[in-house]
């Protein structure tokens, strides 16, 4: 299968190469393929924002629904250069599966701005997110898509999004945006949860790994982690395999990678980021940050951008197992190398959708009124990741194909099953 978005763009260069291969294994109609073709919707909007020194300046926005069969569409906001139409598309796509891998009654969609955020003081920002808001506000709301903060946007960027959102609405409606401060209805949990879910995830499926043989390596040594991102995710996953005995051997952050075989401390490393914005140069060795996705060691956590292990550097990584908290880090086109040198993937839709399951949550109480406590929302959490990485690794093993596949054709199926139950294909099939 193969599709373009109408631009010449081929946005299933990559995920289009997954999609093909989960169509092999899942039990899926032909009209699915073809809805699957396509976006639903594709908004691209200029934000203007006065900047501090008086200029104006305008920057490139962009919000994509998917494929809305499942659900209202829902996938997070991203302030980054790199932001373009083709990127937000693919993470639109990758959120369709990955509500649907996780069962959540939501389609896929993502947006952002081409913007260097950290060039913008407070007060642009703030002005760049409520005017991005005031351009897409017509095309969001809580039965239709749902914003949810994603690389370089945090809880304080949806508190401005949904105070805009209500000045625009002239109502309060915290269900249209998740990820949000508690005060304005945010859910407990939030912040921590796509490390926390990548956590059961990985929990989940190394005792199943050691057993096929494969990764971890079950040697009795502390498990070693390379971790690339600092951010939100990355540095919640860094304590959380810590504080299980993992030892934490390397991080990065845009400004540097540090090394250190016994095991950083990460602690220290995550307060220093908090307060300098970095990590320190002195956690350990300094090495080049490409390196690190090249160190010998038992889980590869790659969590900051997209494409970082591509077939330039495939043959060099010698991780046992790549756990993928970013979205897409794995390039499609690396991804037989890195099966055929005996490198495990747990793939993104599934390792890394501890977020939107529990900004899924967020919604649940937002639209009853609720307020759950911590540990409800953990103990749902992890039954619900539980329970999905199970599903996909039984399809993994029946069918004996990756666990990236599995997890497609696990979206794919359900997706499928939505669309024939609008589409009627089968009972126009059979005459009726
Ligand atoms: P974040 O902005 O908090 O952190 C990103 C981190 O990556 C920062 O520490 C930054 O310094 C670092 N970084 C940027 N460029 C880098 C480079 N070239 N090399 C090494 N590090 C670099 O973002 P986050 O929320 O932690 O998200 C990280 C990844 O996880 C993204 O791919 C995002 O799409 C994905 N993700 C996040 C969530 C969420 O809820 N936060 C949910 C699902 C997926």
């Amino acid at each position: 299968m193969s599709a373009t978005t109408g631009e010449g763009t081929s946005l299933f260069d990559g995920v289009g190469a997954r999609l093909e291969a989960a169509a092999r294994v899942a039990d899926v109609s032909n009209d699915t393929l073809e809805r699957l073709r396509l976006p639903q919707s594709v908004l691209k909007v200029s934000v203007p924002v006065r900047m501090d020194d008086g200029s104006l300046r305008t920057f490139p926005g962009y919000r994509v629904r998917y494929d809305a069969t499942r659900g209202p569409t829902k996938g997070g906001i991203r302030f980054h250069p790199r932001v373009n139409t083709d990127e937000v598309q693919s993470l639109a796509f990758w959120m369709t599966f990955k509500c649907a891998c996780l069962d959540l009654p939501f389609g896929g969609a993502k947006g952002g701005v081409t913007v260097d955020a950290k060039q913008l003081s407070l007060a642009e920002l703030e002005r760049l997110s409520r005017k991005y808001i005031d351009q897409i506000a017509d095309a969001i709301g809580p039965d239709v898509d749902i914003p949810a903060p994603d690389m370089y946007t945090n809880a304080m960027v949806m508190g401005w999004m949904v105070d805009e959102y209500a000045t625009i609405k002239r109502a309060r409606i915290p269900a249209v945006i998740t990820g949000k401060p508690l005060a304005l209805g945010g859910s407990l949990g939030r912040e921590t949860a796509t490390a926390d879910g990548a956590f059961h995830v990985l929990k989940t499926l190394r005792p199943k790994l050691l057993q096929a043989g494969g990764s971890p390596s079950g040697d009795g040594n502390a498990p070693s982690v390379a971790i690339q991102g600092f951010g939100n995710a990355g540095a919640r996953m860094a304590e959380l395999l810590a504080h299980a005995g993992y030892r934490v051997v390397a991080a990065s952050d845009s400004t540097r990678a540090v090394r250190f075989d016994e095991g950083l401390d990460v602690a220290a490393l995550r307060e220093a980021k908090s307060s300098d914005g970095e990590l320190p140069a002195d956690a350990g060795e300094e090495i080049d940050p490409e390196e690190l996705l090249e160190l010998e060691v038992d889980v590869l956590i790659p969590a900051a951008l997209e494409d970082v292990i591509t077939p330039d550097n495939a043959d060099r990584v010698r991780a046992r197992s790549i756990l993928e908290v970013a979205n897409g880090p794995v390039a499609a086109e690396a991804d037989e190398t890195l099966a055929a040198n005996g490198v495990t993937v747990i793939p993104d839709i599934l390792a890394n959708a501890g977020g939107v399951t529990v900004s899924y949550f967020e919604w649940v109480q937002n639209r009853g009124g609720l307020r759950w406590s911590a540990q409800e929302v953990s103990d749902r959490l992890e039954e619900q990741m539980i329970r999905e990485t199970e599903n996909v690794w039984k399809i993994a093993s029946e069918c004996e194909v990756s666990l990236r596949t599995a997890a497609y054709a696990l979206g794919l199926e359900r997706i499928s099953e939505a669309v024939d139950a609008t589409g009627s294909a089968e009972a126009y099939r059979n005459g009726r």
